[in-house]
């Protein structure tokens, strides 16, 4: 146990955390410099495209440090807010962390709310000044936010390069010299916590836990407390570049176990192993069922693929246990999902996989939170309502709440005045700001969580001009005076383009949005009225004016090469067109909202 050292790596986004864990990867001669493929650690081929980590992982590495041999478990942790349930348990399995800080760019929200969570579990930090090699990097100017953020001594902060490999030794002296080694009861009953599971096709899931206190055994009979299934352990190792079995994974030991798991909700992040026989009397603390965020509606393009769609979403389901679905049906679109997601990059990796790995073409509905509605004959009764198009009638309605969070942007003082009026245009109110540096300010305040999900982040970048980071957690559900805003097409109210919004926005969205509909859905052989309603009063409408001519005439008796592009460039495009009633709506018309500046 004594050489033992947990650390996770916490970074605001492209500031090189995978690039550096490569390096150390391949220090400690983990990984071969022939086996070496950029970013080992982020294996679906979604995250290495992104340069993102969506599932976190974790490696264990031997070093020998001053003739001692060390075992060095790295835990890999989602960069992403929508995961940050999981970037918790992840750091509350590390003694350490090492924060790095890109030397070219300096302190972003991601780096800072990254290491609030590090400081609650009394992490020690280690800061790394990365990307030294940079010519736009400032290592005193950084050096002095980082001092100035954790209260470390300049001398602490090691200059590093994930590119050029300075540094690296240093880190790795520092893992060991300054990260404690774990402590627990080798003899205790066991309780392991589990921190990430994954689907592995040949050997069903897998879950990866750091064990606490006692040992876990090859053949033994386990128990998970929250879910409060039986297993037993049929196989169980440490984690090299693949799984390397053992008899027995010992307190303070990060390590994986296979054990007839059939599907991934199975496993919930944060719940603790234990033994059947010798049970621990309780749970290791900080279990939370995380639930979905954002919900929308998929839908097959072609409706004959419903069951197949099905069969690939329960796959899905599988290997991600935050993704949860049920059937609904649609007037304008028929038979499909409501599906529940941990937020906005969740629900576009979920419409990824469905078409890359699922070979699936299908229509996404603009994304909506969770409300909660309560009837004026029982107000005290909690309802749920996870699709706009089923709220109740507002007249037998109470009242309705919508689910807030803690945003926090960190910015150049030059922004201050455009982010703030952002956030008030976006039903903020401001808490709190503070200057961490003389030109950087951060700046705290609550917001309905729906405004992230409308186009909240890209109007922050383009309103700082790329300077601003962000970050949030929920912070609960509060009354909010929202409406159902319904679109019409050609007079028919598609239910799968209707929203909640506040009553203060409703206007002004509903001409934007018909506005934006005129501009995405092609015109057709009638003339297409397009209307945003409340209720019965309509209050603001659009035409699309008719095609006079069929789009190939031109072509006729010209080139054939010609004609026959223009022919598949429609055939393309009818890929994600969706019939609604009369009218032909591509793809982007359902995520109208979305797009609307
Ligand atoms: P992550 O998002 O924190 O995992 O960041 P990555 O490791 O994916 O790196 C983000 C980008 O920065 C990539 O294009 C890397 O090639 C680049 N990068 C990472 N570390 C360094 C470094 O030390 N120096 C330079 N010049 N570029 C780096
Ligand atoms: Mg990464």
């Amino acid at each position: 146990m004594k050489n033992i050292r947990n650390f996770c790596i916490i970074a605001h986004i492209d500031h090189g955390k995978s690039t550096l864990a490569d390096r150390l990867l391949q220090t400690t001669g983990t990984i071969s410099d022939r086996e070496m493929t950029n970013q080992a650690l982020d294996d679906m081929d979604l995250e290495r495209e992104r340069g993102i980590t969506i599932k976190s992982h974790a490696i264990q590495m031997n070093y020998n440090y001053k003739g001692e041999d060390y075992v060095l478990n790295l835990i890999d942790t989602p960069g992403h807010v929508d995961f940050s349930y999981e970037v918790s348990r992840s750091i509350a399995a590390c003694e350490g962390a090492l924060l790095i800080v890109d030397a070219s760019q300096g302190i972003e929200a991601q780096t800072i709310s990254n290491l609030y969570l590090a400081l609650e579990h009394d992490l020690e930090i280690i800061p790394i000044l990365n990307k030294m090699d940079l010519p736009g990097a400032q290592p005193e100017e950084v050096t002095d936010q980082i001092v100035e953020l954790i209260g470390c001594d300049p001398s602490d902060v090691i200059p590093a390069s994930g590119k050029t490999g300075l540094g690296v030794d240093q880190i790795l002296e520092a893992i060991i010299e300054r990260i404690k080694a774990p402590e627990g009861d080798p003899n205790a009953p066991l309780q392991a916590m589990i921190f990430d599971s994954v689907f592995n096709p040949f050997r069903g899931i897998i879950a990866y836990y750091r064990i606490m206190n006692g040992s876990i055994k090859k053949g033994e009979r386990i128990k998970f407390f929250n879910t409060g299934k039986n297993y037993i352990a049929d196989e169980v190792g440490v984690l090299k570049m693949d799984l390397s079995p053992k008899k027995e994974v010992g307190t303070g030991d990060v390590g994986y176990i296979i054990s007839g798991i059939k599907a991934a909700n199975e496993v919930k992040v944060g719940d603790t192993i234990t033994s059947l026989e010798n049970p621990t009397d309780k749970a290791i603390k900080g279990f939370e069922d995380v639930k979905p965020m954002v919900f929308a509606g998929i839908y097959p393009v072609d409706t004959d693929d419903f069951e197949e769609l099905r069969y690939s979403m329960e796959k899905l389901q599988l290997n991600d246990s935050s993704l949860v679905f049920e059937p609904e049906s649609s007037a304008a679109l028929g038979f499909g999902f409501r599906c529940g997601f941990l937020g906005m990059l969740h629900m576009e990796i979920i419409q990824e996989r469905l078409e890359r790995e699922f070979n699936m073409t299908v229509i996404t509905t603009v994304p909506n939170v969770s409300y909660y509605s309560y009837m004026k004959k029982n107000p005290e009764q909690r309802m749920i309502v996870n699709n706009p198009s089923e709220l109740p009638d507002p007249a037998a309605m109470d009242r309705i709440e919508e689910p807030f969070i803690k945003a926090q942007v960190i910015t150049k003082s030059e922004y201050i005045g455009q982010v703030m009026t952002l956030c008030i245009e976006k039903r903020g109110e401001l808490q709190n700001q503070v200057y961490l540096t003389q030109d950087r300010v951060e700046i705290t305040f609550e917001m309905p969580l729906a405004e992230i999900v409308f186009d909240f982040y890209d109007r922050l970048k383009s309103v700082s001009r790329g300077y601003a980071s962000f970050d949030y957690f929920p912070i609960g559900y509060k009354e909010s005076d929202l409406i159902k805003l319904d679109i019409l097409l050609n007079h028919e109210q598609v239910d799968a383009l209707s929203a909640l919004v506040h009553r203060s926005n409703a206007f002004d969205l509903g001409k934007k949005i018909c506005l934006k509909l005129k501009e995405l859905i092609p015109r057709q052989q009638f003339e297409i009225p397009i209307q945003a309603a409340i209720g019965a009063k309509v209050v603001a409408r659009e035409t699309i004016k008719a095609l006079r001519k069929d789009v190939t005439a031109k072509c006729y008796g010209g080139d054939i090469s010609r004609k026959r592009k223009l022919l598949e460039k429609q055939k393309a495009g009818k890929k994600r067109m969706r019939q609604v009633g009369k009218v032909e709506v591509p793809q982007e018309a359902f995520l109208a909202v979305l797009k609307l500046n």
